[in-house]
């Protein structure tokens, strides 16, 4: 495994920046891949692993880069919670753990280091310095997953009747008969134009 430092320099690579969610998010996934006992993520346990994020956010960039896990391999699931928070699912053991940042972590940043005015650098060097179990709480938990959300699941790919788009990965659904994807059965986050 990488260092904190090292990490953080791919990080700040990857995310464009070097920020106080970096750090949280670094410190996250390596919390969460010690506790799975998963060393090499990038390497020889690449294919062991399946990260869901719970926000959008700088630490989540943090976390896919320490994972190695991302949207395009399946391996990173988005969950739109709004919480700085990751699960982290070891396909080779069953076992997960959820690793969340605890709330009061930022009045312990000022507290520690009252002489940074700069939240973001306040928070940067505390978040450093910070025991674990002062920044994370940590559960584990039991994920189910099914076929169809692991990588390298090959299936069916369907058409949807209403707008003829190809759909894969068995998110079609059934409405009176008819298979549809899940803007035309009315899921959707657009609006055509008239
Ligand atoms: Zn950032
Ligand atoms: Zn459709």
């Amino acid at each position: 495994m990488k260092t904190l430092d090292e990490l953080l320099r791919d990080a700040e690579v990857a995310h464009g920046h070097l920020c106080a969610g970096q750090v949280l998010g670094v410190r996250l996934a390596m919390l969460g891949l010690e506790l799975l006992g998963i060393n090499d993520p990038h390497g020889k346990d690449r294919k062991r692993l399946i990260t869901f994020v719970e926000i959008d956010r700088c630490a989540t960039d943090a976390v896919a880069v320490v994972t190695g896990c991302r949207l395009g391999k399946r391996a990173l699931k988005f969950r739109d919670w709004g919480k700085v928070a990751a699960t982290f699912v070891d396909l080779a053991s069953g076992r997960a753990v959820r690793v969340s940042a605890k709330e009061r972590s930022k009045a312990l940043a000022q507290q520690m280091h009252p002489e940074i005015n700069s939240k973001n650098q306040q928070q940067m060097l505390a978040y450093r310095e910070m025991p674990t179990d002062d920044l994370f709480q940590v559960q584990w938990v039991k994920v189910s997953l099914l076929p169809e959300e692991l990588p390298g699941y090959k299936g069916e790919r369907i058409v949807c009747a209403e707008c003829g788009e190809g759909i894969n990965f068995q998110r079609e659904v059934r409405r009176n008969g008819r298979t549809l994807c899940r803007a035309c059965a009315g899921e959707s986050y657009y609006e055509h134009l008239p």
